[in-house]
């Protein structure tokens, strides 16, 4: 299995290379050459697996010659260990035939413990063979930033520095990634926002003559690995719901397209999936360009649902390239317009490409807010934020007689003020880290500049 860019100019590398490199160089994201499929025998064969046998299943074609099946079998085995749930992705009800995903019983009660668990494992193993050391770099609006600290912290192959927006994340969120005391741990809280903290993290990648001072690599939601990872989860809903003997929808709340494309990779697997509705906060530019063929940046409007505050859409890329017929010189224009102006208009064809596999719905913060209460009045389960807005969206979105599962990408006590003010309940954070509040915090501040950010890193770094 060989990996491509976006936007054709990169080198084409192995599942192994492409995870090591994250962003190509030619400023594109990989993506599989071709897309492995499943048959019905074989999806329905998962019904009923332990989530970690689904998730060798499913990933196991993508890897190549990158690691053995003893290999992988372990890595899995660690990645998921330290959940707090057995089921891994657990599935409850909300109506007659809506299902909640649970995706927050990993270590940082995000969905992005999935994804980043794994890699943690998949450097360790990969980067131990090699004899090699690199720095992680990461921009987080949150749940990204915490989940790569928990999953490289004090392995010996890395450094872990992660890019925050000052003030912008909540209490849980800051103090999960500045509370770890180990020495290969470094939080840079930066004067901006995550749209800042994402553009600085592509700068330092696009510098190559620092990229390879100092063995960047990235762990944001552009590398494959990540995407890859997130797609079991759609198998094991899906198939716990009757799939393939049944087709079932899914509405995730968006922001970096991540998550999504993910299920928009399940389907094209095999999985028969009916609908995949993108669900955004106030800042909904994905919602906008499906209705307007119109990608238009605009300022990011701060929400209580933070993790999806996001105007450029890192992934959405991914999407557009599979829209163009796989035309990375196209790709790359649009990229280019959206970096002189701001803004890209999707052609004609790729609009409706979109419009065939998506549909899309926003939630304001009042909806939001009133959706966390009457999910708590109505059914007693208690929403974060995020899920809060899939929840609303999904349920605008339900046919009759297809099931729609909505992705709950965050546990409420990651965002206890916003959930206390929608329903009244404060939610207790799990008891293996009930002594958050109380850890000791270390982080440095830094300004929104590529080389005082590059200085403070390399310092960081060789201390
Ligand atoms: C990251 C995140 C999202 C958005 O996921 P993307 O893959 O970026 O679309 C939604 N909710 C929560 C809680 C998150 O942490």
């Amino acid at each position: 299995m060989q990996y491509v860019s976006t936007r054709g100019k990169a080198p084409i590398l192995s599942f192994e290379e492409a995870m090591l490199t994250g962003l190509a160089r030619d400023g594109g994201l990989y993506v599989p050459e071709t897309i492995p499929t499943f048959t019905a025998d074989e999806i329905a064969a998962m019904a009923g697996q332990p989530y970690e046998e689904i998730a060798f299943r499913v990933m196991k074609p993508y890897l190549g010659e990158s690691f053995t099946d003893d290999e992988f079998r372990q890595i899995i085995a660690k990645a998921y260990d330290g959940f707090g749930h057995d089921a891994r992705a657990p599935l409850v009800q909300l109506g007659p035939d809506h299902f909640l995903l649970e995706l927050f019983h990993g270590p940082t009660l995000a969905f992005k413990d999935f994804a980043m668990q794994m890699i943690g494992q998949l450097f360790e193993v990969a980067l131990g063979r090699r004899g090699e050391r690199v720095t992680i770099i990461g921009a987080t609006s949150g749940d990204t930033g915490s989940a790569a600290i928990e999953a490289f912290r004090g392995l010996d192959a890395v450094d872990v520095v992660i890019l925050f927006p000052q003030g912008r994340v909540s209490e849980v969120q800051r103090r999960q990634m500045t509370t770890p005391s180990e020495s290969n741990v470094h939080a840079i809280a930066v004067e901006g926002d995550f749209d800042d903290c994402q553009a600085r993290v592509k700068d330092m990648f696009n510098d190559f003559d620092f990229r390879d001072r100092v063995k960047l690599a990235g762990v944001n939601s552009i590398n494959w690995a990540r995407v890859l990872a997130q797609v079991v989860y759609y198998f094991s809903s899906a198939t716990s719901l009757g799939a393939p003997h049944r087709k079932v929808s899914f509405t995730v709340p968006t922001g970096n397209f991540g998550d999504i494309f993910a299920g928009f990779v399940a389907q094209k697997m095999g999985l028969p999936i009916d609908r995949l509705v993108i669900a955004t906060n106030q800042n909904d530019i994905l919602h906008r360009t499906l209705q307007s063929g119109a990608y238009t940046k605009e300022a990011v409007v701060p929400s209580i649902s933070p993790s999806m505050d996001i105007q450029v859409s890192s992934n959405f890329e991914r999407v557009l390239f599979d829209a163009y017929g796989r035309d990375g010189e196209a790709v790359a224009q649009q990229m280019a317009d959206l970096g002189q102006g701001g803004a890209f208009r999707v052609s004609q064809g790729a609009l409706e490409f979109l419009r065939e596999h998506f549909d899309s719905g926003r939630a304001s913060e009042d909806e939001t807010t009133a959706t966390i209460a009457r999910s708590f009045a109505h059914t007693g389960e208690v929403l974060c934020p995020h899920s809060a807005v899939g929840v609303k969206v999904a349920e605008e979105a339900l046919q009759p007689g297809v099931p729609m599962i909505t992705l709950a990408t965050a546990h409420p006590a990651k965002f206890p003020a916003a959930v206390e003010a929608a329903c009244g309940v404060s939610p207790a954070l799990p008891k293996r880290m009930a002594d958050l509040y109380e850890r000791p915090e270390r982080v440095t501040d830094c300004a929104n500049d590529l080389a005082a950010l590059e200085a403070l890193i390399e310092e960081k770094i060789s201390a």
